[in-house]
């Protein structure tokens, strides 16, 4: 049977590195295997669902290059759930129960102060008749069977739970709405879902599922768990604007340092800065992934970026900067750390730039502008002109070269004087060391 999985997002706000780690997994898994990649929106919480979100998933997916091979809507499928709810209440599986939000907090706490786990009791059938003269309407819940039940994680290995540590889950609201649970299994059984790849906070859900899917009489598909993503919050998140993958595409982030990082950390295989997504593909192992919380550093994400930056061609990146040319692109990405900075290495270039030089830098400019080639020039010009400079100059080393650097740019770093001295033309060049 061939592989076919999904990412499930719910619509409530923009993905963020955490979200895309699943689904970036979840794909790689897909397209290593030659299988299909869902996308599926979660959205049948109606009142904090919103299109715009739904509208910005794609977009953000689309923008990392995860490509999904089809698309579900939860909220097209509630007749889907409502039929599914109608077997298990004919199985005796789905029952009515009446309690507030507060009254299960205070079963909770009762059990608590006796030492007990937090595990929803189940109604009698007078306490039911009660609630129901009051004139209260039910809410539903699947009766869990009093079973283990296993899986065979891809990560985790051998899992077990008992039922009778876990609550009844509610599947239905009472206004009549579906939860997730029963959606996700509706949707994982009727769709052919093989592996649910997704955190590990689920696996709780999962000791649930599993009892669901048999109850409907779906296959029950392989499951994998990642242990959570530890994001550091702080300034170096701030610097970036934040988690989401939005904030990290303004920036000035590329995609591939996204997906090289996110597809790596949690994992016995080295973090390297990978330009397309063949290599991810093609190493990818569940094997790999450790149970520990995989580490997201900013700092190690900005660095992916400046390697990716510093190879990329300028076909590559034309589209982002127009107003630069291909010259221009070899010349100074190696010296930038985002492209935001390839417009201000631009306007250097191309607008007066100030220079604070004592007075015997300044006389030592002025005496080595008549020893400049003549044009053409080409990145060998620099090297003949320091040459021709050396005879008649006391410096040397940083003493030399700073002066120039500084009258020529302004700044004491940058690309390498040999680069920019034929981006700048013998015109310009005279200009700045006469100034
Ligand atoms: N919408 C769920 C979530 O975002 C999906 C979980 C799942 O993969 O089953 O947590």
């Amino acid at each position: 049977m061939s592989v076919k999985v999904r990412f499930a997002p719910s619509p409530t706000g923009f993905l963020h590195v955490g979200n895309v780690r699943t689904a970036l997994v979840n794909w790689l898994f897909a397209r290593k295997h030659g299988g299909h990649f869902l996308l599926r929106i979660d959205d049948t919480d109606i009142e904090r669902s919103k299109d715009e979100y739904t509208t910005a998933i794609r977009e953000d997916l689309g923008w990392l290059g995860i490509t999904w091979d089809s698309e579900e809507h939860q909220s097209k499928r509630f007749d889907r759930y409502a039929l599914a709810a109608e077997k298990l209440r004919t199985q005796n599986r789905l029952y009515a129960c009446y309690e507030t939000p507060e009254e299960l907090d205070i079963q909770r706490k009762m059990q608590a102060s006796r030492g007990l786990p937090p595990i929803y009791k189940r109604p009698t059938e007078e306490q039911n008749k009660k609630y129901e003269v009051e004139g209260r309407k039910p809410h539903y819940r699947f009766l869990l069977n009093d079973e283990e039940v296993a899986w065979d994680d891809l990560i985790r290995g051998k899992v077990a739970m008992r039922a009778t540590t876990m609550s009844d889950p509610v599947l239905l609201r009472a206004d009549g709405v579906p939860v997730y649970t029963l959606a996700s299994v509706v949707d994982d059984g009727e769709l052919n879902i093989t592996h649910v790849i997704r955190g590990e906070d689920h696996v709780s859900n999962t000791a649930v599922q599993v009892q669901l899917y048999k109850a409907l009489g779906y296959k029950v598909p392989e499951f994998a768990h990642m242990a959570l993503l530890k994001t550091k919050e702080g300034e170096m998140s701030k610097r970036l604007g934040g988690n989401d993958i939005r904030a990290l595409r303004e920036a000035g982030i590329l995609p591939m340092a996204v997906n090289s990082l996110l597809a790596r950390i949690g994992t016995s295989d080295a973090v390297e800065a990978f330009a397309d997504m063949k290599p991810l593909t093609d190493s990818f192992d569940f094997k790999r992934f450790g149970r520990a919380p995989a580490n997201y550093d900013v700092a190690e994400l900005e660095k992916l970026n400046e390697k990716l930056l510093h190879q990329l061609p300028f076909a590559a990146v034309k589209d982002k900067i127009t107003f630069a040319d291909e010259q221009f692109w070899l010349s100074v990405r190696n010296n930038i750390k985002t492209l935001a900075e390839v417009q201000q290495w631009f306007a250097i270039m191309h607008e007066n730039v100030e220079a604070s030089l004592n007075h015997d830098e300044r006389a030592f400019i002025r005496s080595v502008v008549n020893q400049l080639p003549a044009e053409p020039w080409s990145e060998s010009t620099y090297d003949a002109w320091i040459a021709a400079i050396k005879p008649t100059t006391q410096r040397k080393g940083k003493e030399l070269f700073m002066p120039l650097r500084l009258a020529l740019t302004g700044r004491d770093h940058g690309p390498e004087l040999k680069k920019l001295l034929p981006l700048l033309g013998r015109k310009k060049v005279v200009e700045r060391l006469s100034a």
